[in-house]
Protein backbone atom coordinates (compact mmCIF):
# COMPACT_ATOMS: atom_id res chain seq x y z
CA UNK A 1 0.00 0.00 0.00
CA UNK A 2 2.90 2.37 1.05
CA UNK A 3 4.53 1.37 -2.40
CA UNK A 4 2.14 2.32 -4.13
CA UNK A 5 0.99 5.89 -2.48
CA UNK A 6 4.81 6.45 -3.36
CA UNK A 7 5.07 5.68 -7.02
CA UNK A 8 2.08 7.75 -7.50
CA UNK A 9 3.45 10.68 -4.98
CA UNK A 10 6.79 10.22 -7.54
CA UNK A 11 4.90 11.23 -10.31
CA UNK A 12 3.98 14.60 -9.54
CA UNK A 13 5.58 17.18 -10.58
CA UNK A 14 4.74 20.63 -9.13
CA UNK A 15 5.74 24.02 -10.13
CA UNK A 16 5.48 27.93 -10.78
CA UNK A 17 6.42 29.66 -13.76
CA UNK A 18 8.90 32.78 -12.69
CA UNK A 19 9.32 35.71 -14.94
CA UNK A 20 8.53 39.55 -15.49
CA UNK A 21 5.42 40.73 -17.74
CA UNK A 22 6.08 39.93 -20.72
CA UNK A 23 8.54 37.44 -21.16
CA UNK A 24 6.73 34.86 -22.31
CA UNK A 25 5.42 32.88 -19.23
CA UNK A 26 1.72 32.76 -20.64
CA UNK A 27 2.74 31.81 -24.04
CA UNK A 28 5.00 28.80 -23.08
CA UNK A 29 2.35 27.96 -20.21
CA UNK A 30 -0.06 27.48 -23.52
CA UNK A 31 2.59 25.15 -25.44
CA UNK A 32 2.77 23.42 -21.99
CA UNK A 33 -1.05 22.67 -21.75
CA UNK A 34 -1.08 21.93 -25.64
CA UNK A 35 1.21 19.41 -25.26
CA UNK A 36 -0.43 17.80 -22.44
CA UNK A 37 -3.86 18.04 -24.33
CA UNK A 38 -5.30 20.27 -21.73
CA UNK A 39 -6.37 22.91 -24.70
CA UNK A 40 -6.43 22.25 -28.47
CA UNK A 41 -5.07 25.46 -29.84
CA UNK A 42 -2.71 28.45 -28.97
CA UNK A 43 -4.84 31.69 -27.57
CA UNK A 44 -6.67 29.98 -25.01
CA UNK A 45 -5.27 31.04 -22.00
CA UNK A 46 -4.27 34.32 -23.62
CA UNK A 47 -8.11 34.93 -23.60
CA UNK A 48 -7.73 35.48 -19.42
CA UNK A 49 -4.00 36.73 -19.42
CA UNK A 50 -3.64 39.48 -17.20
CA UNK A 51 -0.12 40.08 -17.29
CA UNK A 52 0.38 42.99 -19.91
CA UNK A 53 -3.41 44.67 -19.17
CA UNK A 54 -4.00 47.94 -17.65
CA UNK A 55 -5.44 47.25 -14.22
CA UNK A 56 -8.72 47.99 -15.04
CA UNK A 57 -8.70 45.37 -17.70
CA UNK A 58 -7.52 43.10 -15.57
CA UNK A 59 -10.37 43.59 -13.24
CA UNK A 60 -12.35 43.29 -16.10
CA UNK A 61 -11.00 39.68 -16.40
CA UNK A 62 -11.41 38.55 -12.94
CA UNK A 63 -15.26 39.32 -12.96
CA UNK A 64 -15.36 36.26 -15.06
CA UNK A 65 -13.32 34.24 -12.89
CA UNK A 66 -15.72 31.72 -13.70
CA UNK A 67 -13.48 30.70 -16.49
CA UNK A 68 -10.17 31.69 -14.93
CA UNK A 69 -10.38 29.29 -11.93
CA UNK A 70 -8.46 26.61 -14.04
CA UNK A 71 -5.36 29.52 -14.19
CA UNK A 72 -4.65 29.07 -10.77
CA UNK A 73 -4.29 25.85 -11.33
CA UNK A 74 -3.70 23.88 -14.62
CA UNK A 75 -2.94 20.03 -14.17
CA UNK A 76 -1.87 17.71 -16.85
CA UNK A 77 -0.37 14.48 -17.61
CA UNK A 78 2.98 14.54 -19.74
CA UNK A 79 5.02 11.39 -19.98
CA UNK A 80 3.27 9.60 -17.47
CA UNK A 81 3.64 12.25 -15.07
CA UNK A 82 1.23 14.49 -13.27
CA UNK A 83 2.09 17.79 -13.67
CA UNK A 84 0.60 20.38 -11.56
CA UNK A 85 1.51 24.05 -12.75
CA UNK A 86 0.57 26.61 -10.24
CA UNK A 87 0.20 30.53 -12.12
CA UNK A 88 1.22 33.06 -10.11
CA UNK A 89 -0.30 36.58 -11.37
CA UNK A 90 2.24 38.20 -13.65
CA UNK A 91 1.76 41.68 -12.88
CA UNK A 92 4.57 44.00 -11.80
CA UNK A 93 3.34 44.81 -8.78
CA UNK A 94 4.14 42.74 -5.81
CA UNK A 95 1.62 40.36 -4.49
CA UNK A 96 1.51 38.65 -1.24
CA UNK A 97 -0.26 36.04 -3.26
CA UNK A 98 2.41 35.29 -5.95
CA UNK A 99 4.71 34.48 -2.72
CA UNK A 100 2.50 31.84 -1.02
CA UNK A 101 2.28 30.15 -3.85
CA UNK A 102 5.59 29.72 -4.35
CA UNK A 103 5.41 27.59 -1.20
CA UNK A 104 3.34 25.12 -2.19
CA UNK A 105 5.44 24.62 -5.24
CA UNK A 106 8.83 21.66 -5.40
CA UNK A 107 10.57 23.48 -8.56
CA UNK A 108 10.65 26.89 -10.52
CA UNK A 109 10.76 27.10 -13.90
CA UNK A 110 12.08 30.70 -14.79
CA UNK A 111 11.39 32.71 -18.51
CA UNK A 112 13.82 34.73 -19.44
CA UNK A 113 13.23 37.29 -22.38
CA UNK A 114 16.98 36.77 -24.10
CA UNK A 115 16.74 40.33 -25.67
CA UNK A 116 16.11 41.83 -22.33
CA UNK A 117 18.16 39.19 -19.66
CA UNK A 118 17.22 39.20 -16.43
CA UNK A 119 14.32 42.16 -15.23
CA UNK A 120 13.69 43.70 -12.29
CA UNK A 121 10.74 41.19 -11.14
CA UNK A 122 12.53 38.11 -12.24
CA UNK A 123 15.31 39.24 -9.35
CA UNK A 124 12.30 39.91 -7.17
CA UNK A 125 10.91 36.72 -7.35
CA UNK A 126 13.99 34.63 -7.62
CA UNK A 127 14.49 35.86 -4.29
CA UNK A 128 11.88 34.05 -2.48
CA UNK A 129 12.51 30.96 -4.69
CA UNK A 130 16.08 30.79 -3.96
CA UNK A 131 14.62 31.40 -0.20
CA UNK A 132 13.24 28.20 -0.63
CA UNK A 133 16.37 25.85 -1.86
CA UNK A 134 14.10 24.57 -4.45
CA UNK A 135 15.25 23.84 -7.95
CA UNK A 136 15.62 26.47 -11.12
CA UNK A 137 15.31 25.88 -14.54
CA UNK A 138 15.80 28.62 -17.06
CA UNK A 139 13.82 28.84 -20.65
CA UNK A 140 15.78 31.94 -22.45
CA UNK A 141 12.95 33.18 -24.41
CA UNK A 142 12.46 34.20 -28.15
CA UNK A 143 15.55 33.22 -29.35
CA UNK A 144 13.68 33.97 -32.86
CA UNK A 145 14.43 37.59 -32.15
CA UNK A 146 17.55 39.24 -32.21
CA UNK A 147 18.68 38.82 -28.66
CA UNK A 148 21.87 38.80 -26.87
CA UNK A 149 24.84 37.17 -26.80
CA UNK A 150 24.37 33.56 -25.16
CA UNK A 151 27.99 33.45 -23.20
CA UNK A 152 26.30 36.95 -21.64
CA UNK A 153 23.12 35.57 -20.42
CA UNK A 154 24.13 32.27 -18.43
CA UNK A 155 26.96 34.49 -16.95
CA UNK A 156 24.46 37.12 -15.86
CA UNK A 157 22.25 34.52 -14.20
CA UNK A 158 25.72 34.08 -11.60
CA UNK A 159 26.46 37.85 -11.75
CA UNK A 160 23.02 39.50 -11.22
CA UNK A 161 21.33 35.83 -9.41
CA UNK A 162 24.13 34.67 -8.06
CA UNK A 163 23.09 31.01 -9.07
CA UNK A 164 24.90 28.95 -11.31
CA UNK A 165 24.01 28.72 -15.09
CA UNK A 166 24.55 25.20 -17.20
CA UNK A 167 23.56 25.50 -21.08
CA UNK A 168 21.40 22.09 -21.71
CA UNK A 169 21.42 23.55 -25.34
CA UNK A 170 22.91 26.36 -27.16
CA UNK A 171 21.29 28.25 -29.97
CA UNK A 172 22.82 28.52 -33.82
CA UNK A 173 22.10 31.95 -34.85
CA UNK A 174 19.46 33.70 -33.29
CA UNK A 175 16.74 36.19 -34.65
CA UNK A 176 16.21 36.15 -38.68
CA UNK A 177 19.20 33.61 -38.69
CA UNK A 178 18.23 31.48 -36.36
CA UNK A 179 18.87 27.48 -37.64
CA UNK A 180 18.57 25.74 -34.84
CA UNK A 181 19.73 24.42 -30.99
CA UNK A 182 22.74 22.01 -30.37
CA UNK A 183 21.12 20.23 -27.89
CA UNK A 184 24.22 19.07 -25.27
CA UNK A 185 22.16 17.49 -22.69
CA UNK A 186 20.92 15.06 -26.09
CA UNK A 187 23.43 15.02 -28.54
CA UNK A 188 21.65 15.97 -31.64
CA UNK A 189 20.80 19.33 -33.06
CA UNK A 190 17.40 20.67 -33.37
CA UNK A 191 16.72 22.38 -36.58
CA UNK A 192 14.26 25.55 -36.97
CA UNK A 193 11.31 25.13 -38.59
CA UNK A 194 9.11 28.13 -38.36
CA UNK A 195 5.67 26.14 -38.70
CA UNK A 196 6.97 24.10 -34.90
CA UNK A 197 8.00 20.91 -37.13
CA UNK A 198 10.47 20.17 -34.63
CA UNK A 199 13.57 18.35 -37.02
CA UNK A 200 16.33 15.88 -34.91
CA UNK A 201 19.74 15.13 -36.36
CA UNK A 202 21.79 12.77 -34.33
CA UNK A 203 25.43 13.95 -33.94
CA UNK A 204 28.60 11.76 -34.54
CA UNK A 205 30.36 10.28 -31.68
CA UNK A 206 32.54 13.73 -31.53
CA UNK A 207 29.66 15.29 -31.13
CA UNK A 208 29.86 17.28 -34.42
CA UNK A 209 26.99 17.11 -37.39
CA UNK A 210 27.25 14.87 -40.40
CA UNK A 211 29.66 16.39 -42.83
CA UNK A 212 26.53 15.65 -45.16
CA UNK A 213 24.66 17.73 -43.17
CA UNK A 214 24.43 21.51 -45.25
CA UNK A 215 24.24 23.24 -41.54
CA UNK A 216 27.46 21.33 -40.76
CA UNK A 217 29.55 24.16 -43.13
CA UNK A 218 27.21 27.21 -41.69
CA UNK A 219 29.48 29.54 -39.92
CA UNK A 220 26.98 30.23 -37.36
CA UNK A 221 26.87 26.31 -36.78
CA UNK A 222 30.17 26.29 -36.58
CA UNK A 223 30.80 29.14 -34.12
CA UNK A 224 27.95 28.48 -31.95
CA UNK A 225 31.00 25.16 -32.00
CA UNK A 226 33.45 26.94 -30.86
CA UNK A 227 31.25 28.68 -28.17
CA UNK A 228 29.77 25.04 -26.88
CA UNK A 229 33.77 24.18 -26.39
CA UNK A 230 34.35 27.95 -24.77
CA UNK A 231 31.75 26.57 -22.03
CA UNK A 232 32.57 23.36 -21.50
CA UNK A 233 36.13 24.56 -20.50
CA UNK A 234 35.25 27.29 -18.54
CA UNK A 235 31.93 27.03 -18.06
CA UNK A 236 30.11 25.19 -15.17
CA UNK A 237 29.15 21.61 -15.61
CA UNK A 238 25.93 19.73 -14.80
CA UNK A 239 25.56 18.79 -11.46
CA UNK A 240 22.46 17.35 -10.46
CA UNK A 241 22.97 17.16 -6.32
CA UNK A 242 23.83 21.24 -7.20
CA UNK A 243 20.50 21.29 -9.24
CA UNK A 244 18.17 19.72 -6.67
CA UNK A 245 19.78 22.12 -4.19
CA UNK A 246 18.96 25.00 -6.12
CA UNK A 247 22.72 26.15 -6.57
CA UNK A 248 22.64 25.59 -10.12
CA UNK A 249 20.11 26.32 -12.86
CA UNK A 250 19.81 24.36 -16.20
CA UNK A 251 19.83 27.00 -19.18
CA UNK A 252 17.54 25.59 -22.00
CA UNK A 253 17.10 27.74 -25.27
CA UNK A 254 14.03 28.52 -27.01
CA UNK A 255 11.12 30.65 -28.06
CA UNK A 256 7.74 29.60 -26.93
CA UNK A 257 5.70 31.55 -29.66
CA UNK A 258 7.51 29.32 -32.12
CA UNK A 259 7.02 25.83 -30.06
CA UNK A 260 10.34 26.10 -30.85
CA UNK A 261 12.74 24.09 -28.13
CA UNK A 262 9.72 23.94 -25.79
CA UNK A 263 9.18 20.12 -25.75
CA UNK A 264 12.74 19.41 -25.26
CA UNK A 265 12.79 21.53 -22.79
CA UNK A 266 9.40 20.14 -21.15
CA UNK A 267 10.79 16.65 -21.18
CA UNK A 268 14.37 17.58 -19.53
CA UNK A 269 12.62 19.77 -17.15
CA UNK A 270 9.86 16.42 -16.05
CA UNK A 271 13.05 14.32 -15.87
CA UNK A 272 15.22 16.57 -13.66
CA UNK A 273 12.31 17.69 -11.60
CA UNK A 274 12.28 16.59 -8.24
CA UNK A 275 8.82 14.73 -6.76
CA UNK A 276 7.33 16.10 -4.24
CA UNK A 277 9.77 15.57 -1.20
CA UNK A 278 9.31 15.72 2.36
CA UNK A 279 7.67 18.34 4.76
CA UNK A 280 9.18 20.23 7.76
CA UNK A 281 6.10 20.14 10.57
CA UNK A 282 5.46 20.40 14.41
CA UNK A 283 8.42 22.78 14.50
CA UNK A 284 11.37 19.89 13.72
CA UNK A 285 9.88 16.76 12.38
CA UNK A 286 10.23 15.76 8.55
CA UNK A 287 6.65 14.49 7.04
CA UNK A 288 7.23 11.97 4.40
CA UNK A 289 4.93 13.10 1.70
CA UNK A 290 3.92 8.31 1.30
CA UNK A 291 3.29 9.06 5.05
CA UNK A 292 0.09 6.78 5.42
CA UNK A 293 -2.12 9.84 7.14
CA UNK A 294 -3.54 12.92 4.76
CA UNK A 295 -2.16 16.16 5.57
CA UNK A 296 -1.57 19.48 3.89
CA UNK A 297 -1.93 22.84 4.46
CA UNK A 298 -4.14 26.03 2.69
CA UNK A 299 -1.66 28.32 0.94
CA UNK A 300 -4.41 30.69 -1.10
CA UNK A 301 -7.99 31.32 -0.20
CA UNK A 302 -10.04 32.64 -3.62
CA UNK A 303 -14.01 34.23 -2.99
CA UNK A 304 -16.56 34.36 -5.58
CA UNK A 305 -14.52 32.53 -7.91
CA UNK A 306 -17.58 31.92 -10.06
CA UNK A 307 -19.98 34.85 -9.64
CA UNK A 308 -23.18 32.10 -9.92
CA UNK A 309 -22.16 30.25 -7.21
CA UNK A 310 -20.80 32.75 -4.72
CA UNK A 311 -18.33 30.37 -3.62
CA UNK A 312 -15.25 30.29 -1.62
CA UNK A 313 -12.44 27.44 -2.65
CA UNK A 314 -9.26 26.89 -0.11
CA UNK A 315 -6.31 25.95 -2.13
CA UNK A 316 -4.81 22.95 -0.20
CA UNK A 317 -1.32 21.21 -1.10
CA UNK A 318 -1.11 17.93 -0.54
CA UNK A 319 1.95 17.40 1.95
CA UNK A 320 1.38 13.81 2.50
CA UNK A 321 -0.96 10.84 2.48
CA UNK A 322 -3.94 10.92 -0.13
CA UNK A 323 -7.24 12.64 -0.57
CA UNK A 324 -10.48 11.49 -1.28
CA UNK A 325 -13.74 12.19 -1.33
CA UNK A 326 -15.73 12.47 2.01
CA UNK A 327 -12.04 12.52 4.05
CA UNK A 328 -12.66 13.44 7.56
CA UNK A 329 -10.17 15.87 8.75
CA UNK A 330 -8.84 18.15 11.65
CA UNK A 331 -7.88 21.89 10.96
CA UNK A 332 -5.28 22.16 13.34
CA UNK A 333 -5.45 25.69 14.49
CA UNK A 334 -9.24 25.25 16.13
CA UNK A 335 -9.39 21.24 16.64
CA UNK A 336 -11.94 21.60 14.90
CA UNK A 337 -13.77 17.75 12.65
CA UNK A 338 -14.05 18.99 8.97
CA UNK A 339 -15.50 16.39 6.38
CA UNK A 340 -14.34 17.22 2.78
CA UNK A 341 -17.26 16.70 0.60
CA UNK A 342 -16.78 18.83 -1.82
CA UNK A 343 -13.07 19.12 -3.36
CA UNK A 344 -12.29 20.12 -7.02
CA UNK A 345 -9.76 19.42 -8.91
CA UNK A 346 -8.14 21.43 -11.79
CA UNK A 347 -7.80 19.23 -15.11
CA UNK A 348 -8.68 20.91 -18.08
CA UNK A 349 -11.36 23.57 -18.74
CA UNK A 350 -13.57 22.49 -16.17
CA UNK A 351 -13.72 22.25 -12.37
CA UNK A 352 -14.11 18.13 -11.99
CA UNK A 353 -15.17 17.07 -8.77
CA UNK A 354 -11.73 15.06 -6.92
CA UNK A 355 -12.31 11.54 -5.93
CA UNK A 356 -8.51 10.87 -5.23
CA UNK A 357 -4.97 12.47 -5.10
CA UNK A 358 -1.94 12.74 -3.52
CA UNK A 359 0.84 14.26 -2.47
CA UNK A 360 1.93 16.97 -4.59
CA UNK A 361 -1.08 17.76 -5.96
CA UNK A 362 -3.35 21.12 -5.14
CA UNK A 363 -7.02 20.08 -4.47
CA UNK A 364 -9.62 23.32 -4.22
CA UNK A 365 -12.35 22.73 -1.39
CA UNK A 366 -15.40 24.65 -1.16
CA UNK A 367 -15.07 26.49 2.13
CA UNK A 368 -18.22 27.89 4.07
CA UNK A 369 -15.50 29.95 6.08
CA UNK A 370 -13.59 27.82 8.12
CA UNK A 371 -10.04 27.78 6.24
CA UNK A 372 -7.54 30.55 7.01
CA UNK A 373 -4.48 30.80 4.62
CA UNK A 374 -1.52 29.13 6.31
CA UNK A 375 -4.02 26.43 8.30
CA UNK A 376 -3.22 22.81 8.66
CA UNK A 377 -5.52 20.10 7.81
CA UNK A 378 -4.94 16.38 8.63
CA UNK A 379 -6.09 13.41 8.55
CA UNK A 380 -5.73 10.42 11.63
CA UNK A 381 -5.07 11.02 14.82
CA UNK A 382 -1.68 12.73 14.61
CA UNK A 383 -1.64 16.82 14.81
CA UNK A 384 0.62 17.54 12.04
CA UNK A 385 1.14 21.26 11.71
CA UNK A 386 2.76 22.65 8.38
CA UNK A 387 5.72 25.55 9.33
CA UNK A 388 3.87 28.99 8.62
CA UNK A 389 3.77 30.84 5.43
CA UNK A 390 6.09 33.94 5.57
CA UNK A 391 3.91 37.41 5.51
CA UNK A 392 4.88 40.24 4.25
CA UNK A 393 5.00 43.25 6.60
CA UNK A 394 2.91 45.95 4.32
CA UNK A 395 4.71 49.12 3.51
CA UNK A 396 1.68 51.40 2.45
CA UNK A 397 -1.25 51.96 4.37
CA UNK A 398 -5.14 53.30 3.36
CA UNK A 399 -7.68 54.76 6.50
CA UNK A 400 -10.87 53.03 4.85
CA UNK A 401 -14.91 53.95 5.36
CA UNK A 402 -17.88 52.85 3.64
CA UNK A 403 -19.31 55.40 1.37
CA UNK A 404 -23.28 54.56 2.28
CA UNK A 405 -23.17 54.68 6.12
CA UNK A 406 -26.82 52.44 5.78
CA UNK A 407 -24.62 49.88 3.88
CA UNK A 408 -22.70 48.89 6.99
CA UNK A 409 -23.32 44.96 6.86
CA UNK A 410 -22.16 44.62 3.39
CA UNK A 411 -19.00 46.19 4.18
CA UNK A 412 -18.21 43.97 7.29
CA UNK A 413 -19.09 41.00 5.53
CA UNK A 414 -17.06 42.13 2.02
CA UNK A 415 -13.89 43.22 4.58
CA UNK A 416 -14.25 40.29 6.51
CA UNK A 417 -14.06 38.11 3.65
CA UNK A 418 -11.38 39.54 1.73
CA UNK A 419 -9.15 39.62 4.71
CA UNK A 420 -9.25 36.28 5.56
CA UNK A 421 -8.55 36.07 1.94
CA UNK A 422 -5.34 37.89 2.65
CA UNK A 423 -6.08 39.74 -0.16
CA UNK A 424 -4.81 42.67 2.27
CA UNK A 425 -4.21 42.95 5.88
CA UNK A 426 -6.20 45.09 7.72
CA UNK A 427 -5.53 46.77 11.11
CA UNK A 428 -7.22 49.73 13.52
CA UNK A 429 -6.84 52.26 15.26
CA UNK A 430 -5.65 51.77 18.22
CA UNK A 431 -7.89 54.26 20.09
CA UNK A 432 -10.93 55.19 17.32
CA UNK A 433 -11.43 51.64 15.72
CA UNK A 434 -11.42 52.67 12.26
CA UNK A 435 -10.30 50.63 9.75
CA UNK A 436 -6.89 50.64 8.32
CA UNK A 437 -5.85 48.32 5.30
CA UNK A 438 -2.05 47.57 4.98
CA UNK A 439 -0.61 46.05 1.72
CA UNK A 440 2.79 45.72 -0.24
CA UNK A 441 1.54 46.87 -3.49
CA UNK A 442 -0.60 49.73 -4.46
CA UNK A 443 -2.29 47.14 -6.94
CA UNK A 444 -3.61 45.01 -3.67
CA UNK A 445 -5.76 48.67 -2.99
CA UNK A 446 -7.14 48.89 -5.95
CA UNK A 447 -8.30 44.87 -6.29
CA UNK A 448 -9.87 45.10 -2.89
CA UNK A 449 -11.99 48.40 -3.56
CA UNK A 450 -13.06 46.75 -6.95
CA UNK A 451 -14.04 43.63 -5.37
CA UNK A 452 -15.93 45.31 -2.43
CA UNK A 453 -17.92 47.00 -5.09
CA UNK A 454 -18.23 43.73 -7.52
CA UNK A 455 -19.16 41.16 -5.03
CA UNK A 456 -20.47 43.14 -1.71
CA UNK A 457 -22.01 46.05 -3.25
CA UNK A 458 -20.38 47.96 -0.85
CA UNK A 459 -18.51 51.36 -2.09
CA UNK A 460 -15.67 52.12 -0.14
CA UNK A 461 -13.63 55.75 1.01
CA UNK A 462 -9.67 55.51 0.70
CA UNK A 463 -7.40 57.68 1.92
CA UNK A 464 -3.98 56.98 1.76
CA UNK A 465 -1.60 57.27 4.92
CA UNK A 466 0.56 57.01 2.29
CA UNK A 467 4.04 54.26 2.75
CA UNK A 468 4.80 53.82 6.40
CA UNK A 469 7.32 51.73 8.46
CA UNK A 470 5.15 49.21 10.74
CA UNK A 471 6.76 48.22 13.81
CA UNK A 472 5.33 46.33 16.58
CA UNK A 473 5.54 47.25 20.17
CA UNK A 474 5.41 45.03 23.40
CA UNK A 475 2.27 46.00 25.07
CA UNK A 476 3.63 45.89 27.92
CA UNK A 477 5.90 49.14 27.11
CA UNK A 478 3.03 50.98 25.78
CA UNK A 479 1.70 54.20 26.58
CA UNK A 480 -1.49 55.39 24.18
CA UNK A 481 0.70 58.66 24.73
CA UNK A 482 3.49 57.40 22.61
CA UNK A 483 1.22 57.77 19.47
CA UNK A 484 1.57 61.22 17.24
CA UNK A 485 0.46 61.77 13.23
CA UNK A 486 3.60 60.47 12.47
CA UNK A 487 3.56 57.30 14.29
CA UNK A 488 0.49 56.17 14.18
CA UNK A 489 -0.76 53.77 16.85
CA UNK A 490 -2.39 50.73 15.76
CA UNK A 491 -3.51 47.02 16.29
CA UNK A 492 -3.20 43.97 14.07
CA UNK A 493 -6.30 41.08 13.88
CA UNK A 494 -4.82 39.75 16.71
CA UNK A 495 -4.84 42.79 18.28
CA UNK A 496 -1.28 43.83 18.99
CA UNK A 497 0.07 46.71 18.78
CA UNK A 498 1.99 48.56 16.21
CA UNK A 499 3.28 51.53 15.33
CA UNK A 500 2.76 52.83 11.84
CA UNK A 501 5.93 55.21 11.92
CA UNK A 502 5.67 58.25 8.59
CA UNK A 503 9.57 57.16 7.84
CA UNK A 504 12.49 56.01 9.21
CA UNK A 505 13.33 59.27 10.67
CA UNK A 506 10.36 59.46 12.90
CA UNK A 507 11.03 55.66 14.03
CA UNK A 508 14.58 57.28 14.81
CA UNK A 509 13.39 59.61 16.96
CA UNK A 510 10.84 57.51 18.79
CA UNK A 511 13.98 55.63 19.46
CA UNK A 512 15.83 58.71 20.93
CA UNK A 513 12.77 59.59 23.24
CA UNK A 514 12.10 55.86 24.06
CA UNK A 515 15.68 54.24 24.69
CA UNK A 516 14.22 51.77 26.32
CA UNK A 517 10.91 50.46 24.10
CA UNK A 518 11.48 47.77 21.83
CA UNK A 519 10.37 47.53 18.50
CA UNK A 520 9.96 44.13 16.11
CA UNK A 521 9.74 44.29 12.48
CA UNK A 522 7.29 41.28 12.65
CA UNK A 523 4.95 39.26 15.01
P1 LIG B 1 3.95 37.01 -20.05
O1 LIG B 1 3.60 38.40 -19.67
O2 LIG B 1 5.28 36.62 -19.50
O3 LIG B 1 2.90 36.00 -19.78
O4 LIG B 1 4.22 37.06 -21.63
P2 LIG B 1 3.37 36.54 -22.87
O5 LIG B 1 3.45 35.07 -22.98
O6 LIG B 1 2.04 37.15 -22.89
O7 LIG B 1 4.26 37.16 -24.04
C1 LIG B 1 4.44 38.55 -24.17
C2 LIG B 1 4.59 38.91 -25.63
O8 LIG B 1 5.75 38.29 -26.14
C3 LIG B 1 3.43 38.41 -26.46
O9 LIG B 1 3.18 39.36 -27.47
C4 LIG B 1 3.96 37.13 -27.06
O10 LIG B 1 3.36 36.81 -28.28
C5 LIG B 1 5.42 37.45 -27.22
N1 LIG B 1 6.26 36.26 -27.17
C6 LIG B 1 6.23 35.27 -26.25
N2 LIG B 1 7.15 34.33 -26.56
C7 LIG B 1 7.76 34.74 -27.68
C8 LIG B 1 8.80 34.21 -28.49
O11 LIG B 1 9.34 33.14 -28.27
N3 LIG B 1 9.17 34.96 -29.58
C9 LIG B 1 8.59 36.15 -29.88
N4 LIG B 1 9.02 36.78 -30.97
N5 LIG B 1 7.62 36.67 -29.15
C10 LIG B 1 7.20 35.98 -28.07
Amino acid sequence: MAEKLLDQVNKRRTFAIISHPDAGKTTITEQMLLFGGVIRSAGTVKARKSGHFATSDWMEIEKKRGISVTSSVMQFEYEGKRINILDTPGHQDFSEDTYRTLMAVDAAVMVIDSAKGIEPQTKKLFKVVRKRGIPIFTFMNKLDRDGRDGLDLVAELEDILGIEGVAMNWPIGSGKSLKGLYDIQNNRVELYRKDGDDHFIDLDSDGKLPESEELSQDSLYLSALDEIELIKEAGNTFDEDKVLAGEQTPVFFGSALTNFGVETFLKSFVDLAPAPSSHKVNDDEELKPDDDEFSGFIFKIQANMNPNHRDRIAFVRIGSGEFEKGLDVTLARTGKAVRLNNATEFMSSERVQVSKAVAGDIVGLYDTGNFQIGDSIYAGKRKIVYEPLPEFTPELFMRVTAKNVMKQKSFHKGMNQLVQEGAVQLYRNFNTDEYILGAVGQLQFEVFKFRMQNEYNSEVEMTSLGKRVARWIDPEQLDPKMSSSRNLLVKDRYDKPLFLFENEFAMRWFHDKYPDVKLTEKL
